[in-house]
Formats: structure tokens, C-alpha cells, sequence
């Protein structure tokens, strides 16, 4: 059995590596577990972040992730590329298991496993991913200026992704395999009197087309009749939902509506004392990078304070 540890980090997007920076430099050396595969979070699958401050000419996402991995090494985090498999959160020593079966103790753990975004699964969706093919407006929407784009997706977030991008783009379509929205009314009537957002109603996407590496159209299917039609577009936003990392903490840490953990907010503490969430896993409104890195650095304040009042 491991000796007790102030901090284990579970997840290595901004929120984790934030949260590992700031317990760090608290000299509470942290014990950061990264995920086997995708350590360094959702930006490592991304080119160019121009929306992330302090970079003036915009940073690539595998390039900013190193930074902060780095800084958080610089002043004593330890970080191991593995993932946790099992935790026990009761007690006031929290045990966290890691992919070998070795059990870590700790007196705090943060969660900041971040969120999956759905896809399509198409042939070449991967990639022509940040060549045409994005899961995030906020993100990507600015490279669209003057372009023809889609948005798959009829829910709240396909709308609100379409009439942001409106604003930069030549005309936007959404792609709907129904005949009727799921959207709320209210996001539903703000598209519908978009002059640049048309429908393409009761379709789905069949395949996707590229033109020297970048996406230039896209094949649509008709779910009713089988027919196929072609639409001419660079830019694809697949805006079909998100899947919070939460398996983990099933029975354990408590969920809202949509499977995000839920926190005593704006605090990021969660049901059980010592515990923190923090990142996408916990939200499903902002969803950007550095909103991630703000509650990732609450959440190692709420922790320092937690274990400040344990003594
Ligand atoms: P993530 O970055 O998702 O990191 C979670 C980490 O937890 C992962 O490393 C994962 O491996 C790890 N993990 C999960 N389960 C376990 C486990 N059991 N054990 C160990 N580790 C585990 N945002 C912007 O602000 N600007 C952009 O330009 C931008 N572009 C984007 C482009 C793409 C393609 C994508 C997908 C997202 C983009 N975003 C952008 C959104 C941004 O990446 C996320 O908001 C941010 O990464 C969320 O950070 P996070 O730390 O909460 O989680």
C-alpha cells in the first residue's frame, strides 16, 4: 500500500494539468494520473487553438498541452500516462486503482476526466477532423468566414452552433434526420428566422469529400426514400451530443440530467468531502479550454482548503 498523498488528479486536459500546477506550486505534490491513450486532453486531436490567452498568434493544441504538462513538472506534479480503473471515494483516505491493480491513497481527489464529443463514425471523419470537420463552433467557427458549411444535429446545441456560425459563414444547413427539431422552441425559432440557415430535413450524412485534404462536400441521404444529393460544403459541425468520462463514479458521485457530475457550484465540490470536479466532466455550457483550466484551478484551491482545515 502507497503512503498517504495530499492530491490524486484524475485527468490530464487544462483542468487536470491545471489543477496539478497550482496543488504543485502549493507543495502538495500531486499525483496526476494522464489516461493511457489520450494524455494531454481533447486539444491533443486539434491544430491551431487561437482562442487560448497569452498565445497572440494562436498556439497548436498538442504544443499548448506540453506547456502546461511542463509547467505543472516544473514545480513537482507527478504524472504517470495510465489510467485509474477503480476508486473508493468513501472513507476520509481515498483509494484510487490504477491499470495494474496498484492502489494509491490520497486525502483529496479531483476529477477532471473530461467529456467525449459524439460522432458520426463515418470513413475519413478522423481525418479530415480540424480540415473541415469540427465538434465545436466556439472553437473552430472563425476559420469559416464567407464558407457554405453544415451543422448535423437537432437538439439545443446543433441550433445554437448554427446561428453562431451564421455569423461568420456564406450560408449554414442543418442536417436533420427527422422531419422536426428536438431544439426548444425558442432556439428552434431564432434558426428558422435566420435568413442564412436552411434545413435539410429527414437526412443524414453517408460520406464525406475532401479536395486536396480538405473537406469540399459532403453526400447526404434521405432517411425516408434512400436517395442520395450532394451538398457542397468546407466546413462540417457535428453537433450530436457530448458523453461525460463518468463511468468511474457510477453509484459513487452524483449526475445531473445529462450524465455531467453535478458540484456545489460555483465551488467544485461535489457530494463527498475531499472530492473536486472539474472541467468538461462538470460542464456542459462553456466547454471551452480555458474554462476548463478556471475550475481546474478552483478546484485545487477548494482542495488546499479542504486539507488546510484537516489539520
Ligand atoms: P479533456 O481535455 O477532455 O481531458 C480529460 C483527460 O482525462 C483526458 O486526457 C483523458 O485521457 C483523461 N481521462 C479520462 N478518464 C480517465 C481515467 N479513467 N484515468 C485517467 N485519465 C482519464 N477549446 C478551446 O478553448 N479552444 C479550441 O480551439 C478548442 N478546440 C477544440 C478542438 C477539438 C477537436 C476538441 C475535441 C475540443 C476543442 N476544444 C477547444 C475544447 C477543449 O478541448 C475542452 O473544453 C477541454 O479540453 C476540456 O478540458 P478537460 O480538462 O475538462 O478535459
Amino acid at each position: 500500500m502507497s503512503d498517504v498523498r495530499n492530491v490524486i488528479i484524475i485527468g490530464s486536459g487544462p483542468a487536470g494539468y491545471t489543477a496539478a500546477l497550482y496543488t504543485a506550486r502549493a507543495s502538495l505534490k500531486p499525483l496526476v494520473f494522464e489516461g493511457s491513450v489520450t494524455a494531454g486532453g481533447a486539444l491533443m486531436n486539434t491544430t491551431e487553438v487561437e482562442n487560448y490567452p497569452g498565445f497572440r498568434d494562436g498556439i497548436l493544441g498538442p504544443d499548448l498541452m506540453d506547456q502546461m504538462r511542463a509547467q505543472a513538472e516544473r514545480f513537482g506534479a507527478e504524472l504517470v500516462a495510465d489510467d485509474v480503473t477503480a476508486v473508493d471515494l468513501s472513507g476520509e483516505i481515498k483509494t484510487v486503482t490504477d491499470s495494474v491493480g496498484t492502489v494509491h491513497r490520497a486525502r483529496t481527489v479531483i476529477v477532471s476526466t473530461g467529456s467525449q464529443h459524439r460522432k458520426l463514425n463515418l470513413p475519413r471523419e478522423d481525418e479530415l477532423s480540424g480540415r473541415g470537420v469540427s465538434y465545436c463552433a466556439t472553437c473552430d467557427g472563425f476559420f469559416f468566414r464567407d464558407q457554405d458549411i453544415a451543422v448535423v444535429g437537432g437538439g439545443d446545441t446543433a441550433m445554437e452552433e448554427a446561428t453562431f456560425l451564421s455569423r461568420f459563414a456564406k450560408s449554414v444547413t442543418i442536417v436533420h434526420r427527422r422531419d422536426a427539431l428536438r431544439a426548444s422552441k425558442a432556439m428552434q425559432e431564432r434558426a428558422f428566422a435566420d435568413p442564412k440557415i436552411g434545413f435539410a430535413w429527414n437526412s443524414e450524412v453517408a460520406e464525406i469529400h475532401d479536395k486536396d485534404g480538405k473537406l469540399s462536400a459532403l453526400t447526404l441521404r434521405d432517411t425516408q426514400t434512400g436517395e442520395t444529393s450532394e451538398l457542397a460544403v468546407t466546413g462540417l459541425f457535428v453537433a450530436i451530443g457530448h458523453d461525460p468520462r463518468t463511468e468511474l463514479f457510477e453509484g459513487v458521485l452524483e449526475f445531473d440530467e445529462e450524465g455531467y457530475l453535478t458540484v456545489d457550484s460555483p465551488s467544485t465540490r461535489t457530494k463527498i468531502p475531499g472530492v473536486f470536479a472539474a472541467g468538461d466532466v462538470v460542464d456542459h455550457t462553456y466547454r471551452q479550454a480555458i474554462t476548463a483550466a478556471g475550475t481546474g484551478c478552483a478546484a485545487a484551491l477548494d482542495a488546499e482548503r479542504y486539507l488546510a482545515a484537516l489539520t
